[in-house]
């Protein structure tokens, strides 16, 4: 299903658009973006919430993805509101209430070149069904410290999402899982600091304190990420932003993780070191993070944008 999350989902039940004079189109194998990974791209959120179906802080996503393009130099036609809109469309055309949606920005052609300056650009964005929330909270998993580190920003700009970064992300979670976890830390390149899991970020909890490893140390920059360090605010949990060893996720009270697939995830363990089963502070912000999705509370935090006509406000 989406990045992480480890269920095919059969192909009918997913949407597909194309946009514009494209319409109608297929990925050619022998394009740049398939067998490159030139390509950026995004995962938004469509949640059933109380106003009806809404999409979680859309016009961040949107700009992360135009930063991701800009990163890696790619020319394209896109602004920020006919990117909001086209995914506003698709989730509307796909009817679904809870979802997923991702647009990628692609090179459509059958074109093998690895110049970006001479591949075309465009917006394909699918949308995934994905099983409404059912109230409960995720099991705790069990991590490991990696091997493979971040890419260095002398080889990639890490804060780019770009398919072909996922590679590094695929080689830390599969010797994760080969080695019995079920998901790995990578490390900044650089410094050897946490840098964040292999397809979401990294909070740790400290004598009642949030932390989580800053910009600096080769992380992407989620969404989740801000929310929760913007609903720690308003609960009145500290939160910073920082350098954070490795020794210090070992001696953190509460570990957890962060993304738009998989939301907030408790962390049971790290490299055997086991946390405590009760975690006062992840299960605040969880709590209030389902709130913000739903639309249950933090609206005037404007992260919600409604879906017309799939039961939401026409
Ligand atoms: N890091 C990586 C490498 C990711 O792929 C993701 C998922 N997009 C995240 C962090 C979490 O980001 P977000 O909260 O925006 O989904």
């Amino acid at each position: 299903m989406t990045e992480g999350v480890d269920v095919v989902t059969p192909l009918e039940s997913v949407v597909t658009f194309w946009d514009g004079p494209d319409e109608g189109r297929r990925v050619p194998l022998g394009g740049s973006s398939v067998q490159h990974g030139t390509a950026v791209f995004e995962g938004i959120r469509c949640y059933a919430s109380a106003e009806g179906p809404a999409l979680f802080r859309l016009r961040e996503h949107m700009s992360r993805l135009l930063n991701s393009a800009r990163l890696l130099g790619i020319a394209h036609d896109y602004g920020l509101d006919r990117l909001c809109a086209l995914a506003v469309g698709a989730a509307a055309e796909a009817g679904l209430a809870d979802c997923y949606v991702r647009p990628v920005l692609l090179a459509p052609d059958p074109y093998l070149s690895i110049s970006l300056d001479r591949l075309r650009f465009t917006v394909v964005t699918e949308v995934w069904p994905v099983p409404p929330a059912t109230g409960g909270r995720p099991a705790a998993i069990d991590l490991t410290v990696s091997p493979w580190r971040r890419p260095s920003p002398a080889s990639f700009p890490p804060r780019a999402k770009a398919v072909g970064m996922y590679v590094t992300s695929a080689l830390a979670k599969t010797g994760a899982l080969r080695a019995g976890h079920d998901d790995a830390i990578q490390l900044d390149p650089g410094s050897g600091r946490v840098a964040e899991a292999t397809v979401a970020n990294v909070f740790l909890v400290r004598d009642g304190a949030l932390v989580t490893p800053w910009l600096t140390d080769g992380l992407l920059a989620g969404i989740t990420r801000d929310s929760v360090l913007t609903l720690a605010r308003e609960l009145g949990v500290p939160a910073t932003e920082g350098p954070v060893e490795v020794a210090d996720l070992l001696a953190a009270d509460e570990v957890f993780l962060t993304g738009t697939a998989s939301e907030l995830v408790p962390v049971a363990s790290v490299d055997g070191r086991a946390y405590p089963a009760r975690r006062p502070v992840f299960a605040a912000l969880s709590d209030a993070f389902r709130d913000a999705v739903t639309g249950k509370g933090f609206g005037h935090l404007g992260w919600l944008t409604p879906v017309p006509g799939t039961g939401g406000p026409e």
